[in-house]
């Protein structure tokens, strides 16, 4: 016989603990793959988890922002500031808009777990650790999960398929699917970008950053560009991951620099008239055909050429992939979730929270957000 309770949450991490606090006080089941509860807090923001951000909107996700904006208003930043103090942990404000924790990523994961074993509660919530649920199916009003446990309300917080290598997997996708969803394609996202031969120059560059901008689509990002082994990569290449498919993107490497008459009037060389580290731009001008000599003796061709700098549009050739990737963007689609509650809309008392939805932020703490969020928006 199957094992019952009166919910059931896939997924230890991020939206599954905050779920489980919220309705600690009934029979819970708290199933994950890992032996330890969210791996992805603990190794996210170089350690110390960027738990959010100033600056919340829907602008700043890919999603459908009717969607996304009520959820984010019910529980936003300050609900999550406050509510983490009340819990005895205070984040830090770093790179102007962003709350890490103080100390270590294990802070937020500790206040996450120490109240689910509380002995004040009616229940405590059982945890079940090592187990990977391999399929979910309806008997009547219970949903059964692989003939080992049974429950009234399933919740559905297990992620996307970023970092398999600490227990992602494509489960909810799965559940989704069998219950009637619709998964709109899902792809590697927040991660760096390959080259095409044309673009090549950039791997000898490895190891060098610079500031720049990129221009997609409607949307025009800013941030350090960090040149990779494999391609290129730092947050704003993994923020334009986020919004890019195929095609064309536009680069402005040197964006605080005007490449004018007055610009091109000088004696100088470009290699030291550009506010750029040399190597990159002595490797621009030799893939550009140019040659590093006084600006006054380029031709107007070759000012229209070394003004590329600042439009440089190429197509890349793909990304680093899932086991790269912060996250996976695409997903359930969520016009088939009720936002006032998280259900289903295809099946009573089935739930979808956090990353598993069409609903990818970009870097800066706000995919935590949106976990924590959604995990705020469950209604029963
Ligand atoms: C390296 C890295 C750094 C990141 N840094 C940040 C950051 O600083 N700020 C930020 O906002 N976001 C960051 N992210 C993204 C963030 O971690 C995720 O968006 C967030 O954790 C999603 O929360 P979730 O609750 O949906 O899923 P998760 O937190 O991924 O939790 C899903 C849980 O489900 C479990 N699971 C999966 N499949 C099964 C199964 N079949 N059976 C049982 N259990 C299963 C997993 O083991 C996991 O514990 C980072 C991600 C990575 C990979």
């Amino acid at each position: 016989m199957p094992k019952h309770h009166k919910i059931l949450i896939i997924g230890a991490g991020a939206s599954g603990l905050m779920v489980a606090n919220r309705f600690r006080d009934h029979d819970i089941a708290l199933l994950d793959a890992n032996p330890l509860p969210a791996q992805k807090i603990k190794i996210s923001g170089g350690g110390k988890c960027n738990i959010t951000n100033k600056h919340l909107s829907p602008d700043h996700y890919l999603g459908d922002p009717d969607f996304i904006a009520p959820i984010l208003r019910h529980f936003d930043q300050n609900d999550l500031l406050n509510y983490l103090k009340d819990h005895g942990l205070t984040p830090i404000l770093q790179k102007r808009d962003q709350y890490f924790c103080p100390h270590s990523s294990q802070e937020l994961i500790t206040l996450l777990t120490k109240n689910l074993k509380a002995p004040i509660y009616k229940h405590k919530v059982t945890r079940v650790t090592r187990y990977k649920v391999k399929s979910v199916t309806k008997h009547y009003n219970h949903f059964i999960i692989d003939d080992k446990y049974s429950a009234d309300i399933l919740i559905v917080a297990s992620g996307g398929l970023s970092f398999p290598s600490i227990g992602a997997s494509g489960i909810a996708y799965e559940i989704a699917q069998s219950f009637g969803h619709t998964i709109v394609p899902t792809a590697p996202a927040l991660v760096g970008l390959t080259l095409q031969r044309e673009q090549f120059w950039m791997k000898d560059l490895s190891g060098i950053s610079l500031y720049a901008t990129a221009k997609i689509g409607s949307k025009r990002l800013q941030g350090d560009l960090l040149f990779a082994h494999k391609g290129i990569s730092g947050p704003l290449i993994l923020n334009t991951s986020l919004y890019w498919q195929k095609g064309e993107i536009t680069l402005d490497f040197a964006p605080k620099q005007r490449l004018d008459k007055p610009f091109f009037n000088s004696k100088k060389h470009p290699s030291s008239a550009l506010k750029l580290p040399k190597r990159f731009v002595k490797a621009f001008l030799h893939a550009s055909d140019l040659t590093d000599k006084p600006l006054y003796d380029y031709s107007p061709t070759e000012q229209k050429q070394l003004q590329r700098i600042k439009s440089y549009r190429f197509a890349p050739a793909g990304n680093f992939g899932y086991t790269k990737a912060e996250v996976t963007k695409g997903g359930i689609a969520t016009d088939e979730i009720d936002p006032q509650t998280m259900m289903s809309k295809k099946c009573p008392n089935l739930y979808f929270l956090g990353e598993c939805l069409n609903v990818t932020g970009e870097l800066g703490g706000y995919n935590f957000q949106w976990a924590f969020s959604s995990a705020w928006r469950v209604e029963f």
